[in-house]
């Protein structure tokens, strides 16, 4: 992605204050999802981080997650895995508890997504701490997966969220 479509791209990401909770600042990707040519132009640079042929299913991150590795997963002509909040999977689950930036959480994935053996890409719409993919990874790997490429649309690059990673390799398109 060349250095035009990048201050595009950051340029409507809207920075919203104080939410969820005092003294965090929320980078709104809504107005990307909105425009056909910065949605497009972002799922283009999520998938050029990939080499098809070595994965086998994507997984997104509640809930923002699953909006890119949808599309992700659908422009590689892959299968999707969503990994979910606590209570929202129908079937039977494994659990992974993390800190967040902001709080505690409980992530949950169908116990029969993956198969052993198989390649996963990870995607999440923003790397902040990494606690959050860190605790999906973990799923991945109980369920006998390998994760092939954790990939973000956003990095925090200054949380260092990428050293809880550090067995994987970590791609992101925007960072701050
Ligand atoms: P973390 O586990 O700290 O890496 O947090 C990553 C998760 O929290 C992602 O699923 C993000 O959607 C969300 N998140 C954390 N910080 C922010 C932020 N400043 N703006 C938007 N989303 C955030």
């Amino acid at each position: 992605m060349n250095s035009f479509d990048i201050i595009k791209l950051e340029k409507a990401i809207r920075d919203v204050l104080d939410f969820p909770k005092p003294g965090i600042i929320f980078k709104d990707i809504t107005p990307i999802l909105a425009d056909p040519d910065l949605l497009s132009s972002s799922i283009k640079a999520l998938t050029s981080f990939v080499n098809n042929s070595s994965i086998d299913k994507v997984i997104g991150i509640d809930a923002r997650g699953f909006i890119f590795g949808s599309l992700v997963a659908g422009a590689l002509g892959k299968g999707f895995i969503p990994v979910r909040k606590e209570g929202k999977l129908p079937w039977k689950t494994e659990s992974q508890s993390y800190d967040l930036e902001y709080g505690q959480s409980v992530i949950e994935i169908h116990n029969d997504a993956i198969l052993p053996g198989e390649r996963i890409l990870v995607i999440d719409d923003l790397l902040a701490t990494g606690g959050t993919a860190a605790a999906a990874i973990k799923l991945v790997k109980r369920l006998g997966g390998i994760v092939d490429l954790a990939a973000f649309f956003i990095e925090l690059e200054f949380l260092n969220g990428r050293e809880l990673l550090n067995d994987c390799e970590v791609k992101s398109v925007l960072k701050y």
